[in-house]
């Protein structure tokens, strides 16, 4: 039975790497016949973001891959928030103590700060570990009633995780497989916090089993706390999930993690939706609110760090769920391109259907189009969408259909236009005034016919007609473009470029 979960901490928008995370458990979920669950891990609350988990559930649904269980949906484990289970976990921190695998410590901050500047004094580094922990201020050699006495007195303390000595760890992970690890190398982690409250350590291993969680989908960095949480379980006596670290998401350009910096410098959203920090009203960019599609930002992340074996690129939600297999999931950085990005907004532009493109550039143009049929428009949108990215790149390669050129491009205009274009055109207005039946075709066989009886080559008529009616050099076959914006039109325009 498997079950998965997408655990975010709740300190700000989510992150192009946050949303990956969540989509890699929900197609891993969906391709088993698996549960998606979402929790929300708000121990740490001078970290916490009012809106923050509101805008991580509205990324999901937009996205398209929502959860089945969480805060407010079939909560058969919850509740789903961490800082309304708060009270559940002391018990367990508890019971290390008891069963002697984790102590309470009572070393205040200002001796550990003390221990770190004089380490570092000496060019080391402290660690409160199986070494250290020896000669600290900690049960594991003050006396019970030591112990107990400071407990009474209501002294400050923590409860550190006692790592054991000289072990030597071997972890499997589903997409790096085995790692071996020295327990030397690890620190006394702490579990719970002198605040009252867990760490992430003991807060995420507890809900993990608690929510019958069977595999731990999650990024990177959190690798580094795999040693940690195996010791976890197995102190506890419980099995662990199957745990799988996705690799990073790299920038563009450069070394390192994409970062939201990367974004606003290079001009491209990081995050799914358009995010409002509350502090500093500062806005950060959406994908939704530039102009993606949810389905194209999908197929691009899923690409990031995973691959179909295949050549293909373009998958549905449906097909990525069938095909997605995380043993393809790569160890090494995926680097990210907002190139390609726009390249799946294009392709996946092609394949909608031209009336839904047509009633979303209705909407963002208003006042442009009110004046037009939704068919006309969709018409349109059939004969220009090949070069668009986005539905508001739709106006500045279609406008002319909707208002007469007030302008003429220059350099064509100098180029095409010659001593006898203006007589042409006046005949050619005369040829299209007489068409009865005024579709492309028929426009073009009259053309063409007045071109070989006049001997005229295509380039002395054609370019200075597209000037007339279009404006530029831009836009569809000019036959199309006359048919559409029918003959009254057509011939005014051509009256108007004349003059
Ligand atoms: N709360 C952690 C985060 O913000 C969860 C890490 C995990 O999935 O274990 O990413």
């Amino acid at each position: 039975n498997v079950r998965v979960r997408f655990a975010p901490s709740p300190t700000g928008p989510l992150h192009i790497g946050g949303v990956r995370t969540a989509l890699f458990n929900y197609l891993f979920a969906k391709k088993n016949n698996g549960t998606f669950v979402l929790r929300i891990e708000d121990t740490d609350q001078t970290r916490y973001v009012a809106n923050a988990e509101k805008y991580i559930i509205d990324a999901l649904d937009w996205c398209g891959i929502p959860f089945d269980e969480g805060p407010g949906k079939n909560e058969k484990f919850g509740p789903y928030r961490q800082s309304e289970r708060k009270n559940l976990y002391k018990k367990y921190a508890d019971a290390l103590v008891a069963s002697n695998q984790a102590y309470y410590a009572f070393d205040t901050a200002e001796e550990l700060d003390s221990l770190r500047k004089e380490a570092e004094e000496n060019k080391s580094v402290f660690v409160y570990n199986n070494v250290s922990r020896e000669t600290l201020n900690n049960s594991i050699h003050l006396s019970k009633e030591e112990v107990d006495q400071k407990l009474a007195n209501g002294d400050k303390y923590v409860i550190r995780f006692k790592t054991p000595k000289d072990q030597k760890l071997i972890l499997d992970d589903m997409i790096r497989g085995e790692i071996i690890i020295d327990t030397n190398t690890l620190d006394d982690k702490i579990l719970f916090k002198s605040d009252g409250m867990p760490t992430y350590h003991l807060a995420n291993i507890v809900d993990d089993h608690l929510m019958q969680i069977s595999h731990v989908i999650r990024g990177e960095e959190w690798l580094p706390s795999l040693p940690l949480h195996s010791l976890l379980y197995e102190a506890f006596g419980w099995i662990a999930p199957k745990f799988a670290h996705l690799p990073l998401i790299l920038k563009p350009v450069g070394k390192g993690k994409l970062s939201k910096r990367d974004g606003d410098k290079l001009g491209f959203p990081v995050f799914p939706l358009e995010y409002t920090n509350q502090e500093t009203n500062e806005v950060s960019r959406g994908y939704k609110e530039d102009g993606y599609f949810n389905d194209a930002f999908i197929n691009m992340l899923a690409l990031l760090g995973w691959n179909p074996g295949t050549e293909q690129e373009i998958f549905s939600l449906e097909e990525l769920v069938k095909e997605f297999d995380i043993k393809r999931v790569s160890k090494s950085g995926a680097k990210f391109s907002a190139d390609k990005t726009k390249w799946f907004n294009q392709q996946y532009m092609q394949e909608k259907n031209d009336d839904e493109i047509a009633s979303e550039f209705v909407k963002l143009y208003q006042n442009e189009l009110k004046d037009f049929d939704l068919s006309f428009v969709t018409k349109v949108v059939s004969q220009v969408k090949e070069r668009a990215v986005f539905t508001k790149d739709l106006w500045d390669l279609a406008d002319y259909y909707f208002v007469n050129p007030t302008s003429y491009d220059e350099k064509a205009a100098k180029k095409q236009w010659k001593p006898d274009t203006k007589d042409i055109m006046l005949e050619v207005k005369e040829i299209i005034k007489e068409i009865e039946d005024f579709s492309s075709l028929t426009i073009e066989t009259k053309v063409k016919e007045y071109l070989t009886e006049k001997e005229l080559g295509f380039g002395k008529v054609m370019p200075p007609l597209r000037l007339c009616i279009v404006g530029e050099m831009k836009g569809p076959h000019l036959f199309d473009i006359i048919e559409m914006i029918g003959k009254e039109k057509s011939l005014l325009r051509i009256d108007n470029a004349i003059e």
